[in-house]
């Protein structure tokens, strides 16, 4: 089975090929780059879900190959859940590098104490079929925010995310461990159990 991958962000493709690549399915992995002139998808959506199911839609009519998309971001308890699906533009369309997106929470939760600094990582993972079968699956990590970025790993918000249990960031985790709890592992590893099933 051959499945192309539906993002152009190279943190994230580097983690779902990494992750479903631990799996040990039989699949081959394309990435959209693969294939030029594919559309670029406005995520309209308003949730996680609703953004992955557009973006593997979109592939999988143009490649006429199953399409695997994820949407995922950071949800932070003292903001209602923000930034969630703005997580990649939360500082604006137009400054939506990780560093003013992560400094920006950061100000956002000046003055608020540790105990009310509660986070989740969310990650939807949906999968579509040229004959129209759709999956989505979802998996999250807790953990909470400190109040400076440390670790050089990982990418967006990973330097500012301790998850319950750990002591360090998933910044400064190394791929393998970050894999093992991480929302975008723990989606996949679901969608993995799909898989197993259609192959
Ligand atoms: P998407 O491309 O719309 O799914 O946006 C994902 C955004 O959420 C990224 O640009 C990051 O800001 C944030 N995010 C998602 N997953 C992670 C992660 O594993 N670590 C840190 N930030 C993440």
């Amino acid at each position: 089975m051959k499945i192309v991958l539906a993002t152009s962000n190279a943190n994230k493709l580097t983690e779902l090929a990494r992750i479903l690549e631990h799996q040990g399915l039989k699949i081959e992995l394309a990435t959209v780059a693969e294939f030029p002139g594919a559309p670029a998808v406005a995520e309209t959506e308003n949730t996680f879900e609703g953004n992955a199911l557009l973006k593997a839609r979109a592939l999988c009519s143009f490649t006429g190959l199953p399409a695997l998309a994820d949407d995922s971001g950071l949800c932070v308890n003292a903001l209602n859940g923000m930034p969630g699906i703005f997580s990649a533009r939360w500082a604006g369309a137009t400054q939506d590098t990780d560093e003013a997106n992560l400094q920006l929470v950061l100000r956002q939760l000046t003055d608020v104490p540790d105990v009310r600094r509660g986070a989740q990582f969310v990650c939807a993972a949906a999968l579509v079929l040229p004959d129209g079968q759709e999956f989505t699956v979802r998996g999250t990590v807790e953990g909470r925010l400190i109040l400076e970025p440390v670790g050089d790993y990982g990418f967006g918000y990973d330097p500012i995310f301790i998850p319950d249990g750990f002591a360090i960031t998933t910044a400064q985790m190394d791929a393998l461990e970050k894999d093992a709890i991480s929302h975008r592992g723990n989606a996949l590893r679901a969608m993995a159990l799909i898989l197993e099933e259609l192959i």
